[in-house]
C-alpha cells in the first residue's frame, strides 16, 4: 500500500483514527520525496489513547507473562522475516545507509526476543524469614500506562527498547514516534495490529513535541524518553513535580575516544571513523572528541584525515555508501553553524567537506541534506563551544595530549555530558584506569564507540542520563514491588 494516497493517523484502542490535527508529511532526507501524509496528534488523541490504555490495563495485567509474550514473539518473527523490506523503509525515511537501516530492524528483533524470552525467567525474590512459619517474598507488579517518546535515528529499535519490556511486564502503552519518522511509526503499529493484541494495550499517536508533552502532562504512570538533553531534562522536571509518575530518560552526549601511546593504530582509526561518521554522526553515542597521545598523534592524524577525506557520502540505498544525508534542513543548518563556529573560535581545520562537491551528490538527490566530515585540531585546555556542545553531525575535534592516562581521562571527563566513551590501548593498566574513572554510562575498550547490547543498561551520567529506558532496566521503570509476608502457622 502506498502511504501517499491517503492521510494516515493514529492507532488508538485497536482502530486507525485520522484525528483532527494538521497534516504533515514524511520526507526522504536523501531526495526530498514525500513518503506519506500523516496527521499531528493533539491533546484530544493523546487523551483518547491514554483512556484506551487505562481501560485495557485491567485485563492485560491478568494474563500470564508467557501469554503476553506470545504477541511479541509474532512481532519477532515478522522483524526477522521482513528485515530487508523494513530496513529499506528505515533508510528511506531517516537516511541511514542501508546496512544501518537493516541493523535497526535486527536490533529491534533482539530486543523483542530478550523481552519475550524474559517472560520465562523468575520475576521476584523469595527470602528466608526470621520466623519459621512465615513466607517472605518480593513480587513485581506492572505500574499501568507507560508513555514512550522516541527519536528518529533508531526509528524501529528504540521504540522496542521501550515497549517490549513494558508490555511483557503487564503494562499498556501509549507511544509517540518522532515527527521525522511517522512511516516507521505506522509500520510498527501495523505489526502490533497484525498480532491481534487486545484493543488498547498498544496505542500510537503521531505528532510533534506538543503531543509528547501532552503524554507527560497527563501524568501517565511511567514516561520512557530517548532524545535530546533539553527535552529530556524538561520531562524529568515535569515528572518530578507530579506525584506517582516515574521517568527514565536517555539523552545525548559529546563522546570521547581516548587513543593512548600504546594504541594499535589500525584499531584506533577504525574505531574513530566508525564512531564519528556512521549515521552521519547522528547517534547519541557518536564521538566528536578524539583525545590522542602526542607520541602517536601525527601518525593517527594523517590516517584519520585521509579517511575523512575519502569516506563516501551519498545515496543511502547504495550498498557502497558510508554516510547518508542529515535528517532535515534545519538540522543541517545547525551542523553547518557549528562548523562555522569552530573556524570563528580559531581551531586548525584539517578536513572541511561541509559543502560537498556537486559531483559527489548523486543524481536525483539534489534536495538531500548533505554534509561530509569536518575535522579540526584544538587545544584541549581552550574553552571552546565547538569542543564542548553536542553537534550531532560528522564534526570531530582532535585533542592532542601529553602525559599519562590520568591526563587523557581528565580531558575525556571535561564535558557536561557523560553518555559514551572508548579507549584504544594495548596496556591493561590504562584500560583499567579508564574503566574506573571515565565518567560515562557506556564504555568501549578497543572497539568503536557505538553499539548496544540488549542485555546491558543503556544510558548516561551527568547531563546525559536520568535512568535507563532500555532493555532489562526498563523493568525497574515500569514495575512496582510488593514485599509480601504471610503467616503460615
Ligand atoms: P532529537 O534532537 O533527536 O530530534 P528531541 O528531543 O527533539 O530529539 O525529540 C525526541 C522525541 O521527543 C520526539 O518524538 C519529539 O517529538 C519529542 N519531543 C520534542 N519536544 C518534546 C517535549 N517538549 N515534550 C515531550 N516530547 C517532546
Amino acid at each position: 500500500m502506498s502511504h501517499t494516497d491517503s492521510v494516515d493517523g493514529h492507532y488508538i484502542a485497536g482502530e486507525w483514527v485520522t484525528g483532527e490535527g494538521e497534516e504533515f508529511n514524511s520526507e526522504n532526507p536523501a531526495t526530498g520525496e514525500t513518503l506519506g501524509r500523516f496527521t499531528r496528534g493533539t491533546d484530544r488523541e493523546v487523551t483518547a489513547a491514554i483512556d484506551a490504555a487505562e481501560a485495557a490495563f485491567a485485563e492485560w495485567r491478568e494474563l500470564s507473562y508467557v501469554d503476553r509474550a506470545e504477541y511479541l514473539w509474532e512481532i519477532y518473527h515478522e522483524l526477522r522475516e521482513r528485515t530487508d523490506e523494513l530496513g529499506e523503509i528505515v533508510t528511506r525515511e531517516c537516511g541511514k545507509e542501508i546496512s544501518e537501516g537493516r541493523a535497526d530492524v535486527v536490533e529491534a528483533a533482539h530486543m523483542v526476543e530478550w523481552a519475550a524470552g524474559d517472560a520465562r525467567h523468575p520475576k521476584g525474590d523469595v527470602v528466608p524469614s526470621e520466623i519459621a512459619a512465615k513466607d517472605a517474598y518480593m513480587r513485581r507488579k506492572p505500574r499501568g500506562v507507560v508513555g514512550c517518546i522516541t527519536p528518529w535515528n533508531f526509528p524501529v529499535a528504540i521504540p522496542f527498547w521501550h515497549m517490549a519490556v513494558a508490555l511483557v511486564e503487564g503494562n499498556t502503552v501509549v507511544w509517540k514516534p518522532a515527527e521525522q519518522t511517522p512511516l516507521c511509526g505506522r509500520i510498527v503499529a501495523e505489526l502490533f495490529d497484525d498480532t491481534g493484541i487486545p484493543n488498547g494495550v498498544f496505542n500510537m499517536v503521531q505528532g510533534f513535541g506538543d503531543a509528547g508533552s501532552a503524554i507527560v502532562d497527563h501524568a501517565v504512570d511511567t514516561v520512557l524518553f530517548t532524545g535530546s538533553v533539553e527535552v529530556g531534562h524538561e520531562i524529568a522536571r515535569e515528572v518530578a513535580a507530579q506525584s506517582g509518575t516515574r521517568a527514565a530518560c536517555e539523552m545525548g552526549g559529546k563522546n570521547n575516544i581516548v587513543i593512548t601511546a600504546n594504541a594499535d593504530l589500525e584499531t584506533a582509526v577504525r574505531s574513530a571513523v566508525l564512531s564519528s561518521f556512521k549515521t552521519t554522526g547522528q547517534r547519541c553515542v557518536s564521538s566528536e572528541r578524539l583525545v590522542v597521545h602526542e607520541d602517536v598523534y601525527e601518525e593517527f592524524k594523517s590516517r584519520f584525515v585521509e579517511m575523512a577525506r575519502s569516506v563516501s557520502v551519498g545515496d543511502p540505498l547504495d550498498e557502497g555508501t558510508f554516510m547518508g544525508p542529515l535528517i532535515e534542513a534545519e538540522h543541517r543548518e545547525k551542523v553547518v553553524g557549528y562548523n562555522d563556529l569552530a573556524r570563528e573560535e580559531g581551531v586548525d581545520v584539517l578536513v572541511d567537506r561541509t559543502d560537498l562537491d556537486s559531483e559527489e551528490v548523486p543524481e536525483g538527490h539534489e534536495a538531500g541534506h548533505w554534509v561530509g566530515p569536518f575535522v579540526y585540531e584544538a587545544d584541549p585546555d581552550a574553552d571552546l563551544r565547538c569542543t564542548s556542545e553536542e553537534v550531532f553531525g560528522p564534526h570531530v575535534a582532535l585533542l592532542p595530549y601529553s602525559g599519562g592516562i590520568e591526563r587523557a581521562v581528565e580531558i575525556h571527563n571535561d564535558t557536561d555530558y557523560g553518555l559514551a566513551g572508548a579507549i584504544i590501548s594495548e596496556d591493561y593498566r590504562e584500560i583499567n584506569y579508564y574503566r574506573d574513572h571515565a565518567e560515562v554510562g557506556l564504555a568501549y575498550g578497543n572497539l568503536p564507540c557505538i553499539g548496544a547490547e540488549v542485555q546491558l543498561p543503556f544510558g548516561g551520567v551527568k547531563k546525559s542520563g536520568n535512568g535507563y529506558p532500555s532493555a532489562r532496566e526498563v523493568i525497574e521503570a515500569v514495575t512496582d514491588r510488593t514485599a509480601w509476608t504471610l503467616n503460615n502457622a
